[in-house]
């Protein structure tokens, strides 16, 4: 958009893997990683590299986890310029092991580490005086000092024209801290495009049916609601009256994690650029479906050319 690029900011993280379904990490396992990843920079990655003009916010440390992330991003083409490295602390990690239910056992050092330390340098407001759209996800709650630079960074480019989405990534068990309700609801008020999925279109909404909950959030200012429903795909609707689905590409699950975060940088990508709600949740649906036939969390993001190709010939649930 000329408006000027889509901005995310949060945690940057690297991703350590079982390789072996099973419970926990009491015993010498074999692991596979580091992976980039990290919630905001799985969206931005897939935002720029389907080709729109993409930019992070964010801290890692001065080691080797923080180089992984940073090239990655640059490689496909995000604007890196407001990554700080933090002298002190180390880049965030989450070691992951599936369970045989698809349940995760995690060891996260997030809140402790360089991914909590965001401060608003010179950099970052650079950057974001020349944004033209902010993508928040629901992990700001889980870091005070994300919070802060997004509710500022919201500010400045809404004043300048700019639009906002909200992936709310929220479980109910989250939004019962007050604090969390008051700061969820006002992100919801401020929203344009919200990327709901499973119970997270009602918790936004207040009510317990999809249709009665996009009127209600259409009523409440948001302009477009794209909503995830897993391996069935997606639907989207607009303010205006438009209203599309698309049902889930037929793949083989690998990796789970990344596909919401890759569904929302496609869509925001696509529909800055100009495409119609159809051919962005198609993007966005392919984008979600192919980053979960790979294993590490952002290794199946895939560019415009990949997408379409991944599009022409997979088959689709019906
Ligand atoms: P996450 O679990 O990463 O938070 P989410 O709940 O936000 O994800 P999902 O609905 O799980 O979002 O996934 C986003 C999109 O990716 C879906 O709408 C769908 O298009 C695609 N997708 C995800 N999982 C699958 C799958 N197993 N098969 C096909 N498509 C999938
Ligand atoms: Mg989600």
């Amino acid at each position: 958009d000329s408006l000027g690029p889509t901005v995310t900011v949060g945690e940057i993280l690297v991703e350590i893997v079982a390789k072996q379904t099973g419970t926990g990490f009491l015993e010498p396992i074999d692991l596979i990683g580091p992976f980039p990843s990290g919630a905001p920079a799985i969206f931005i990655d897939q935002c720029a590299r389907v080709g729109g003009a993409a930019a992070i916010v964010g801290t890692v440390g001065d080691d080797d986890f923080g180089v992984v992330n940073t090239e990655r991003l640059k490689r496909d083409g995000v604007d890196t310029s407001a990554i700080a490295v933090s002298p002190e602390y180390p880049t965030g990690s989450a070691f992951v092991r599936y369970r045989e239910d698809g349940s995760r056992d995690f060891v996260y050092n997030i809140a402790k580490s360089a991914a909590a330390r965001l401060e608003w340098t010179h950099e970052v407001e650079a950057l974001i005086t020349r944004c033209g759209h902010i993508h928040v996800m629901g992990t700001v709650f889980a870091s005070p000092a994300a919070w802060e630079i997004t509710e500022h960074a919201i500010a400045l480019i809404k004043a300048r024209g700019g639009t906002m989405s909200l992936d709310p990534n929220l479980r109910k068990e989250l939004l019962t801290h007050g604090q969390t309700e008051e700061k969820f609801a006002a992100l919801v008020d401020k929203a344009d495009l919200l990327l709901p999925s499973g119970e997270e279109l009602f918790l936004a909404a207040g009510v317990e049916t999809e249709n009665r909950a996009i009127e209600m959030l259409f009523n409440r200012g948001v302009k477009e609601i794209a909503i995830k429903r897993g391996k069935d795909g997606s639907s989207a609707y607009h303010r205006g009256g438009t209203h599309t689905n698309c049902p889930g590409f037929l793949v083989d699950e690998m990796d789970p994690t990344g596909a919401g975060d890759c569904f929302g940088g496609a869509y925001v990508a696509c529909r800055r650029l100009g495409m119609p709600l159809e051919k962005a949740l198609e993007f966005g649906n392919a984008a979600g479906a192919r980053n979960v036939t790979r294993l590490g969390p952002m290794e199946g993001a895939g560019t415009r050319a990949e997408l379409e190709e991944f599009i022409t010939r997979t088959a689709r649930r019906s």
